[in-house]
């Protein structure tokens, strides 16, 4: 996979100040405050910074936590995790393996197959809807 890489000044000219401020610098929207927190729409949701197709409408859930929550990504290549240490807490940092957008965060109490809950942040996602033929 080609990596995407910008500078902070081409993303910033890119992306609302919101997205900016969390996939480029990790913030964390508000809970129950973003665009695909009760989102049904069956698609892909792709990441918001490079357009990669991230998580299929399929695995979304409802968590209760306020924001969109997947059991998997679209497949394991197309997200890194690494250690987070911050908020004092230890949790998973989950990014977009292609231009490093941080998404959220992933937690071990999600529903099965997987039992993993991919907590993402709506402003890192940008959802494709699917063409329906009827
Ligand atoms: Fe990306």
């Amino acid at each position: 996979m080609s990596k995407v890489i910008k500078s902070d000044d081409e993303w910033r000219a890119e992306l609302s100040s919101e997205e900016y401020e969390i996939t480029r610098r990790a913030a964390t929207e508000q809970a129950f405050t973003g665009e695909y927190c009760e989102t049904k729409t069956p698609g892909k949701y792709l990441c918001r910074c490079c357009g990669e197709p991230l998580f299929d409408s399929r695995t979304k859930y409802d968590s209760g936590s306020g924001w969109p929550s997947f059991f998997e990504p679209i497949n394991s290549d197309v997200v890194d995790t690494k250690e987070d240490r911050t908020m004092f807490m230890l949790r998973t940092e989950v990014l977009c393996s292609k231009c490093d957008a941080h998404l959220g965060h992933v937690f071990p109490d999600g529903p099965e197959p997987t039992g993993l809950r991919f907590c993402m942040n709506s402003a890192s996602l940008k959802l494709d809807p699917t063409e329906t033929s009827e």
